[in-house]
């Protein structure tokens, strides 16, 4: 049964309001961890939740970073063509001249498939699986540079560049990166460039330039806590997170849908706090090693106890089903989130009305997993159908407000029962 004074939060929760925060935080630019589109963004996060009377808690730590500032592929003989390339992010960093040579067709850029070809000091040309969706090509770029080659392009299955990073893909923190020698720089093409390329090659040899420029290395990153606290035990608290860094895209979905989740439900729960506190936790550096979230969880060491539980929300103001994410998949480890937790919101969303799935997320996990790791359970939010992730088609016109209400419903009303329990 839904009391009164939960109707009255229902019903305050607005999807206009949530989609002008997208509005104004795309504004900012690009926000990969330490740029300064996102410090704009966690400026912003910080200075709404003062204007709703909250206090902003601002967590800096230091973080690899990679922010590319301008990446360029062309070909240059037989003909001249320049060809739209995202970096590869944490790939390496061109002379202002570029890396130039020769380029060769290496298929799904497996062991298997260097075999037989030389690449050496040419630059490689793969494709991106279909059928083995992942964000990491850690593997393929560092087999072209041991067998080789001086750079590498990767041709998405897709008609637009995907941004990929040559992180591990592993779940372990030390892991992340792992070494690449020599770092070659490269670059992500969309499917119609790479059959293009392809086209090209069969016909002739083709020399390319490939010039990349970005920002790598240590730079500083923040969490913003905002607290909204409890009248009875305020040192127990629910967390609603969601990531503010983006790969290397606008994010409009991922993940300005959970910034504007989270800031609706800071106006919102601010006019009517609960026993416990709700902390809306804005988490820097998530792609895709969770590194904000694995910051907090090492600071907070000694009061981790006191978190009830973690709702993330990541990705979910375009299309499909919304999944509750049950188990998260990294190829080094599996990271459940407990039962009673994930039945939890369940049934909190089946008494709004509304249809959710339970599912796994192949992909690992989002800021989740960094909590239920350290014995914090967390649940994640997730809608997987957006094919624009990590694109520069990740942008406001496709995000559906209503969706953001949706959310912000279920996971507002959970997190306010719990912090009433
Ligand atoms: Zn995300």
């Amino acid at each position: 049964m839904i009391h009164a004074i939960e109707n009255d939060i229902l019903r305050q929760i607005s999807a206009e309001k949530a989609f002008e925060h997208i509005e104004n935080i795309v504004k900012f630019g690009v926000r990969t961890a330490g740029s300064a589109a996102a410090q704009k963004t966690e400026a912003y996060f910080a200075k709404t939740c003062e204007s709703y009377g909250l206090h902003a808690i601002v967590e800096d730590f230091t973080e690899k970073c990679y922010e590319p500032i301008q990446t360029k592929l062309t070909v240059t003989s037989p003909f001249s063509k320049e060809i739209e390339c995202t970096a590869m992010m944490f790939g390496g960093i061109t002379k202002a001249e570029g890396t130039e040579g020769e380029l060769i067709f290496v298929g799904r850029g497996r062991e298997e498939d260097f075999q037989g070809k030389d690449v050496k000091g040419k630059i490689v040309l793969f494709e991106r699986n279909p059928d083995f969706s992942t964000d990491s090509f850690y593997s393929e770029v560092n087999l072209a540079s041991k067998n080789g080659a001086i750079g590498a392009i990767m041709a998405n299955y897709q008609p637009w560049p995907f941004n990929g990073t040559l992180e591990s893909g592993l779940f372990k923190g030390e892991d992340r990166l792992l070494p690449i020698d020599p770092l070659i720089p490269a670059g992500c093409i969309s499917s119609e460039s790479g059959q293009f390329l392809k086209n090209a090659l069969e016909k002739n040899a083709l020399t390319v330039n490939l010039f990349v420029d970005a920002i790598s290395g240590d730079r500083l990153t923040s969490n913003v806590r905002c607290l909204i606290p409890g009248t009875a035990f305020p040192n127990e608290r629910i967390i609603i997170c969601g990531h503010l860094d983006t790969e290397g895209n606008l994010g409009a979905n991922d993940n300005a849908s959970g910034l504007s989740i989270m800031l609706e439900l800071a106006r919102v729960l601010s006019e009517h706090p609960s026993k416990r506190t709700i902390e809306l936790l804005a988490i820097g550096c998530e792609e895709v090693s969770s590194m904000g979230s694995l910051d907090y969880c090492r600071r907070h060491a000694a009061d981790l106890k006191e978190i009830v539980c973690v709702l993330n929300i990541d990705m979910v103001g375009v299309g499909g089903d919304l999944h509750i994410i049950t188990e998260g998949r990294w190829p080094d480890r599996l990271i459940p989130t407990p039962d009673w937790l994930y039945l939890f919101v369940k049934a909190t969303a089946k008494e709004l009305n509304y249809k959710v799935k339970f599912d796994i997320c192949p992909l690992g996990t989002s800021d989740e997993g960094r909590f239920n790791d350290a014995g914090v359970p967390a649940v994640f939010f997730w809608k997987p159908g957006d094919e624009h992730y990590h694109s520069s088609l990740d942008v406001p016109e496709y995000v559906d407000p209503n969706n953001l209400k949706v959310v912000a419903e279920i996971a507002g009303l959970a997190a306010y029962r719990l912090a009433n329990r």
